[in-house]
């Protein structure tokens, strides 16, 4: 679904991806861990094009993706992203935010981007709140609007940037258990969490990455209680 080759990327002088190679298969969820400035977000960035790369490959569903031979919109809506803080637009009702780019970007008919985005709605569980404005949510809610609303342009493939490091304690279980859901629904996804708890019960396999290399990957119970490098035991004690 997703695969990386010898992925590339610097901003100025500081080169952030060495050679990074990746592999996600069709509905495996990959939790990827790392210290802050190892280029997780980079990463993630790189995969949807909100980062161009500067040498390497990007294959999405087996698709070589060039930001010359492709449209990165239609890019974008094949991989939706889900980021830390979570960018809704304030002026815009919830329904409205989750109906807003199926209609400009995909051009939907305005009705059936209404249903389809209750439906998202109701899945995350906020139908009661549809026609509420994003600063009378709680953080929790927001994101899993911020959910809906990447979910309503039909991506393939779901990419989560620390998606509840931002929340207070009491909320990342709602948000957690709605990412779960998703993964057991079989969505591709790759999630940049320190939540070790949902790495280990969801994910697949799980990354370490340092210094803009991935350092190891394994499977999540074995990575964490068992790491086999040494900057791996390092990074969990420091984080554990
Ligand atoms: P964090 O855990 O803090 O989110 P991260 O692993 O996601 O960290 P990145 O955001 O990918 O790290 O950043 C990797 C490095 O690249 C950092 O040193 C950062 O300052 C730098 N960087 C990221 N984006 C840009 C940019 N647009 N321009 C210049 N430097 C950038
Ligand atoms: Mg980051």
């Amino acid at each position: 679904m997703i695969n990386v080759e010898k992925l590339n990327k610097s901003f100025g002088n500081l080169h952030v991806l060495k050679d990074v190679d990746m592999t996600v298969k069709k509905s495996e969820v990959v939790c990827l861990i790392g210290a802050s400035g190892s280029g997780k977000s980079t990463l993630l960035r790189c995969i949807n094009f909100l980062e161009i790369k500067d040498s390497g490959l990007v294959v999405i569903g087996g698709e070589k993706i060039e930001k010359e031979t492709h449209d990165l919109n239609e890019v974008r809506a094949k991989v939706g992203m889900v980021f830390q803080h979570f960018n809704l637009f304030p002026h815009k009702t919830v329904l409205e935010n989750v109906m807003e780019a199926p209609i400009y970007v995909k051009k939907r008919p305005k009705e059936e981007a209404k249903v389809e985005a209750r439906a998202l709605l109701k899945k995350v569980g906020l139908s009661d709140k549809e026609n509420v404005y994003p600063s009378k949510l709680s953080g929790g809610q927001k994101q899993r609007v911020a959910i809906a609303r990447a979910l309503a342009m039909k991506p393939e493939i779901m990419l989560f940037d620390e998606p509840t490091s931002a929340l207070d304690p009491e909320l990342v279980g709602e948000v957690l258990a709605t990412m779960k859901e998703l993964a057991e629904e079989g969505m591709t996804m790759v999630v940049v969490t320190h939540e070790i708890g949902f790495a280990r019960e969801v994910a697949d396999w799980a990354v370490y990455m340092n210094e803009g290399r991935i350092v190891e990957v394994g499977h999540p119970k074995q990575l964490f209680s068992n790491p086999k490098e040494e900057r791996t035991k390092n990074f969990l004690d420091s984080v554990l």
